[in-house]
């Protein structure tokens, strides 16, 4: 058993606890999480123990990140078992916020990351990246970690992350990691909880639909005909609904016409009502 994890939950706790690590002369690593914690989240922290000498989670199920009808009230949330994980996995601080803590009354700042926040998960989710850059932001302004660990699973999100610590000159490292998987290359998400042991036996074919489409591009097949191959083949499989799967440029995200450039295959598909995504390099 590892020993209890402690918890803080304003921003000067965290900055004293912080500080105090520094006076020790050891680095911080910062991991964002929104909770209902699996291994994708606990790499993110064991890399972080790597990287840095003090490794720091949060937790905050961030409300600007969800649309009104989106999940935020069934979102799961399990402090107590999530705390427990980061302790095993090597986690040497939890920050966990209320919600006025990081949206005090008056709050009225919002950041917005053009360019590669505005395809695919921003079109689809238009509110979407505004509320993760404005709580990423805040998370490393907060914290001032030296590094701060993202998974590759989200990897527009990433993109978007990258971009607005450049942008705004946040003194710090962002680091990504490669995407944690079940047995059957489901890419582990918080939300696969949601689904049904049937709609589970059909989530596992989203991974083995991007590997075909991997496959056939670089057979030669020209990639818009390998895009609307693999969404027949996601509404074969069972998926309810397909919003998209693309390939694009893996720095940029703009849509590209053949394999002359890195390219990510990205795909976003429903199964009843729960919405899962995946990527992976071409
Ligand atoms: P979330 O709690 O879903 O907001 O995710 C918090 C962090 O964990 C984000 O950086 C995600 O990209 C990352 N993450 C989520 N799922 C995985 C996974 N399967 N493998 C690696 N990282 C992940």
């Amino acid at each position: 058993m590892s020993a209890p994890l402690p918890i803080v939950r304003t921003v000067a706790e965290l900055r004293a606890a912080i500080a105090a690590k520094r006076q020790e002369g050891k680095t911080i690593g910062l991991v964002p999480t929104m909770g209902a914690l699996h291994e994708g989240h606990l790499s993110l922290v064991r890399a972080a123990k790597q990287h840095c000498r003090f490794a720091v989670a949060t937790l905050f199920v961030n409300p600007k990140q969800f649309a009104p009808h989106e999940d935020f009230d069934r979102y799961p949330r399990d402090e107590a078992g999530d705390a427990t994980l980061l302790a095993s996995a090597g986690c040497d601080l939890l920050y966990a916020p209320e919600r006025a803590v990081m949206y005090p009354d008056g709050f009225a700042t919002s950041v917005l990351v053009s360019s590669v926040s505005t395809m695919l998960e921003g079109q689809m989710r238009p509110h979407f990246f505004g509320g993760v850059a404005t709580v990423v932001t805040k998370l490393l302004l907060q914290a001032m970690p030296d590094a701060a660990f993202f998974g590759e699973k989200d990897y527009q999100q990433l993109l978007v992350i990258k971009q607005l610590a450049r942008d705004l000159d946040i003194p710090v490292e962002i680091v990504g990691c490669p995407t944690m998987r079940e047995h059957d290359g489901l890419a582990m998400s918080s939300r696969n909880a949601y689904l049904s042991a049937d709609e589970r036996r059909v989530a596992a074919r989203l991974n083995f639909v991007m590997h075909d489409a991997i496959k056939a591009v670089h057979a030669g097949a020209p990639v818009d005909a390998v895009e609307a191959e693999a969404n027949r083949h996601l509404t074969a499989a069972g998926f309810t609904s397909v919003d998209y799967v693309a390939i694009r440029n893996a720095d940029t995200l703009k849509p590209i016409a053949s394999l002359t450039e890195p390219a990510r295959i990205l795909a976003a598909a429903w199964l009843g009502k729960t919405r899962l995504i995946d990527n992976m390099a071409v």
